[in-house]
């Protein structure tokens, strides 16, 4: 029997290093330094605040708040100098070794497959060639909020189809994947590339290499 029916995956720091992308617009982002720093910090506060307002709007306003400026003028800001830069870099993101042929074959033995991810997902699905492969793509700006909340979790549920139990939950960070998965009653299983001393949150698989998720799952 079928430990799952569903694999679901973070994006950032799961399907590919950060560090790739980081180099990539390190240069063309040089001079938005205080934009990011707000919007990191922006980021940060709107996972443990709720809000009501539109989700890009929340952004604007958080930010604009920070940097003391306009939020309607931040908000542009963070289209043009974040979204809209960021975009074309991620053509030929290359993705950790194994994910494309693991997500096939979870889908060969008849596994849903999905993305949720803090940021948009399809040109970034796109330009690393993993398009195609899921059958539910979901981001926060469509759903209005940010993991670890568990508006996220079960939207994807619902977009699944299937129970929180029954679906399995694939991240990199555990206050926000690990955590948030398991607080929606999912299985979860966290990527670390790296030793470390610090919890995995209660993940029910930790790996470094896909093949072992691989192996975990269909073996
Ligand atoms: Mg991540």
């Amino acid at each position: 029997m079928k430990k799952f029916d569903a694999i679901a995956f973070d994006i950032d720091g799961t399907l590919y290093p950060n560090y790739r992308f980081y180099l990539r617009i390190m240069p063309c982002s040089v001079a938005h330094i205080p934009l990011l720093f707000a919007f990191r910090k922006m980021r940060k506060i709107m996972r443990s605040v709720s809000y009501t307002e539109d989700f890009y709007d929340a952004q604007a306003r958080v930010t604009a708040e920070i940097l003391r400026k306009d939020p309607a003028a931040v908000k542009r800001q963070i289209d043009t100098c974040i979204y809209k830069l960021w975009q074309p870099h991620f053509q030929g993101l290359k993705p950790y070794r194994g994910v494309r042929e693991t997500i096939e074959a979870f889908r060969r033995n008849g596994y849903k497959t999905a993305v949720l991810s803090d940021f948009p997902v399809g040109d970034k699905l796109e330009g690393m060639q993993l398009h195609g492969i899921w059958d539910v793509e979901l981001c926060s700006e469509q759903i209005g909020q940010m993991k670890p909340a568990l508006k996220p979790f079960q939207r994807l549920a619902d977009e699944l189809g299937c129970p929180p139990e029954r679906i399995l939950y694939v991240g990199n960070s555990v206050s926000f994947d690990i955590c948030g998965a398991k607080n929606a009653g999912m299985s979860a299983a966290l990527i670390r590339r790296r030793f470390s001393f610090s919890g995995t949150g209660g993940a029910d698989f930790v790996f470094r290499d896909y093949r072992q998720l691989e192996q975990f799952v269909l073996g």
